[in-house]
């Protein structure tokens, strides 16, 4: 059975209705109750790279959800999330092997650093110092540079079951690596909980000042990664009243504007697709539709807090997204242009998916303005960030 049809046995998990509208006897949860297993950790196999072996790692729950995070770029590759119906689909896009990450690298699922997102003309200056980082983005450094994280084989350290499933993946980025001073050990660590949360920590230390930028860059179509049907459709909710404006390299200009009376109003749930086409918005032109940072209304926190709402109410799927970042990139998935064949001989075409990637803002060593993205030797980089899955009512 395939993800897209697969029914899991505690359907209608909360909506205590089958698909079929069916109560659910309290015979058949009795029994699902007693048979119910915590949440689990196997590691599996994903191909090869350079003759040795790719691991991956499968999250389960007994909900039904999966995860799988392969060690190539600690990269979350399928991502199985029930319906109103308890119908289980992929949400995120991805490669079925390791041929496709290495011939055409998307950044689907990885995770990205040691800077996310852009460094304008890959350079910047620290203590006096000037530092050059690869330029593979036009002008500018985008994601870490030419081999950044997504592109490095991570460690397996650590994997755990019980109330929740995790695994740890670590990577030790070398003093000078693409350009970046000081030694970086980073960890991410993937878990997933019986509330259908999946949870991303990150961690980072370093033996240099430095600057670190690290998260997940999963796209997501909660109405499934091959439904056939775009993300324009879906509804999102933003909890940022300002966001960051670009220039035509996509580089923050430096300003901090309102979100008031544009369409980078998303204080409200809107679909995507309603305002994404209007060419009197310049930024929307530049950006090719949204690809913009949103400045969080709860700046960065100790705690995750809610930054934003993704549903698809056609299959009722609804993702919250809670971060302890400042910022989060809202990216439309404008350059998916059809070079990428994904799982299921899938082609995707813009706007199959999008990205809400929990950040510090782009360009933020170029911008004094921004909150910082120092690190220095002898503190520790932490960034959490959850994916709760929940199902709304039906669409009216
Ligand atoms: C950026 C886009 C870029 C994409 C690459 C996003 O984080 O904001 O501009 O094209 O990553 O996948």
């Amino acid at each position: 059975m395939s993800a897209e049809t697969a029914r899991h046995p505690k359907a209608g998990w909360n909506s205590k209705k089958s698909l079929w509208g069916l109560a659910l006897s309290p015979l058949v949860v009795t029994v699902t109750a007693q048979t119910s297993m915590a949440a689990e950790a196997h590691r599996v196999s994903f191909g090869q790279l350079d003759g040795g072996p790719v691991e991956a790692v499968v999250l389960t729950n007994s909900a039904g959800m999966k995860a799988r995070i392969i060690a190539y770029g600690a990269a979350l590759q399928e991502l199985d999330v029930p319906d109103r119906g308890g119908h289980l689909s992929d949400v995120v896009l991805s490669y079925p092997d390791m041929s496709g990450f290495l011939r055409k690298p998307q950044y689907f699922g990885s995770t990205v650093g040691r800077y996310a997102n852009r460094i304008a003309k890959g350079t910047f200056t620290l203590d006096g110092r000037r530092y050059s980082v690869p330029v593979n983005d036009g002008a500018n450094s985008l994601h870490g540079g030419t081999r950044g994280f997504d592109k490095v084989l991570w460690t397996i350290s650590h994997l755990g079951s019980g109330p929740e499933a995790s695994a740890t993946f670590t990577y030790v980025s070398p003093d000078g690596e693409q350009g970046y001073p000081g030694e970086l050990t980073v960890s991410v660590t993937y878990a997933l909980n019986e509330r259908n949360e999946l949870i991303t920590r990150y961690r980072a230390t370093t033996t240099k000042p430095t600057v670190v930028n690290v998260t997940n860059h999963s796209y997501f179509n909660l109405g499934g990664a091959s439904s056939g049907r775009d993300v324009l459709g879906e509804w999102l909710t933003i909890f940022a009243d300002r966001y960051t404006p670009v220039d035509s390299g996509l580089i923050p200009t430096g300003k901090i504007v309102s979100v008031a009376g544009t369409p980078f109003d998303f204080r409200a749930p809107h679909p995507i697709g309603e305002r994404i086409h209007d060419a009197a918005e310049a930024q929307l032109v530049l950006g090719r539709g949204y690809d913009h940072n949103f400045v969080l209304n709860g700046g960065a926190t100790a705690e995750p807090k809610l930054a934003a709402r993704l549903e698809d109410r056609r299959s009722g799927r609804v993702m919250e997204l809670l971060t302890t970042e400042p910022g989060v990139q809202f990216y439309s998935g404008n350059f998916l242009d059809g070079i990428a064949v994904g799982k299921g001989g899938y082609l995707y075409r813009q706007s199959d998916a999008l990205c809400l990637e929990p950040q510090h803002f782009p360009d933020t060593p170029n911008q004094p303005a921004f909150p910082s993205a120092r690190l220095d030797p002898g503190q520790v980089y932490r960034h959490v960030t959850i994916y709760r899955f929940n199902v709304g009512p039906p669409a009216t």
